[in-house]
């Protein structure tokens, strides 16, 4: 007798009885759905076609199935393929920059505009576009850029004296692109926000007018003396006035008095001048903070640096003689060799809040003394 395999599958466990009676109401079921009863005569030419059939279709599905795994292994080839390139490509494009990397702590900054001139060295504003393995965070963000990268690690930067470093890194010019040490950059954003190109000026002209301010540790009250008609003495004027200070300017007219004049500052041309505006204004006769923002004018300052003054003298590259003289009037001597980066945000900040007027102090034209001249950078 042949079984069908449906016979198999339906047939219940149990005794004997039951399983006949089963058996029997599910033959009938097959007969009428299926035709001639299983084990008949009439079945058995159909169960042989089927038999020497279902071999053949077997494999015929397999051969389908071959097929299609093939064709997905060669889409899937295709696409790591296609993967592959688009990744390579991507890494040429990026290898140049990379490569100009020193270190895993440098960005790469492509310049936007630069401060021009200056004695304290290159400044400029930029966006990142590379970045090193431990210097993440920045890409594609605009920053400030100064001109040294102090190590930070010795004793020297460790007791304030970053822009003395022996380490230090120096940028005497910045070209269209330049790499800098991130922790020394300063983002633009996040409520730092200021306009290209007059950013440029920040972290150099402006940050060394901060750091000529926050060296010398001038308080309201303190009779202070600017001497120097440059932009970093401009910005240094705006810088006391809103710290509560009211100096004094050396100057004899022209435009730099002029100015200074609208800022209500008094200007004077000789010691007893400078005495007379610090009476009028009850400043007694305190010994003088007196801040040489113009390293060419330094004998000036070291005249009115009267005894037991300070006085603070922004030497940039080329530092001037002190007179020995003053060391005689016990005359303490304070030399700021450049903008101290870690001051670039308190000097951005202050543009931020209008307290320097930061596009006034700038110019892209040539020639003007008592503006940081800027350039963009095309
Ligand atoms: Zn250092």
């Amino acid at each position: 007798m042949v079984t069908s395999g449906h016979d198999r599958v339906r047939r219940p466990r149990g005794g004997s009885h039951g399983m006949a009676r089963s058996a029997g109401v599910a033959d009938r079921r097959v007969c009428r759905a299926a035709g001639p009863r299983a084990g008949s005569a009439a079945s058995a030419p159909r169960a042989r076609r089927r038999r020497r059939c279902r071999p053949r279709r077997r494999r015929a599905d397999r051969g389908c199935e071959l097929r299609r795994l093939r064709r997905r292994l060669r889409d899937a080839a295709r696409e790591r393929a296609a993967r592959r390139t688009h990744r390579d490509r991507r890494r040429a494009r990026a290898a140049p920059a990379r490569q100009a990397l020193v270190s895993a702590d440098d960005v790469e900054v492509a310049l936007e505009a630069v401060q021009v001139g200056g004695v304290t060295g290159a400044a400029g504003v930029g966006r990142v576009v590379a970045d090193g393995e431990h210097a993440r965070g920045l890409m594609n963000r605009r920053v400030l850029i100064g001109p040294i990268d102090p190590c930070g690690e010795c004793d020297v930067c460790r007791h304030g004296g970053a822009a003395v470093c022996p380490h230090v890194r120096v940028r005497d010019a910045l070209g269209a692109r330049t790499t800098a040490a991130a922790r020394w950059l300063v983002p633009l954003s996040d409520g730092l926000d200021l306009a290209v190109p007059a950013a440029a000026a920040v972290a150099g002209d402006v940050t060394a007018a901060y750091t000529l301010y926050a060296r010398t540790g001038a308080a309201p009250r303190d009779p202070v003396v600017v001497v120097g008609a440059t932009p970093i003495s401009r910005f240094l004027i705006e810088i006391l006035l809103a710290k509560g200070i009211a100096p004094a300017a050396v100057g004899s007219g022209g435009a730099w008095a002029d100015w200074l004049r609208g800022k209500g500052v008094a200007v004077a041309g000789d010691r007893a001048a400078l005495a007379a505006a610090f009476a009028e204004r009850s400043l007694g006769t305190r010994p003088w903070r007196v801040i040489c923002a113009d390293p060419a004018t330094v004998a000036a300052a070291v005249e009115l640096a009267g005894p037991r003054a300070m006085l603070t003298v922004l030497a940039g590259r080329s530092p001037p003689p002190i007179a020995g003289d003053a060391l005689g009037r016990e005359v303490t001597v304070l030399g700021i060799a450049g903008p101290h980066p870690d001051l670039v945000v308190e000097a951005a900040a202050m543009c931020v809040k209008g307290e320097i007027d930061l596009a006034a102090g700038t110019t892209l034209a040539a020639g003007d003394p008592l503006r940081t001249r800027v350039c963009e950078i095309a």
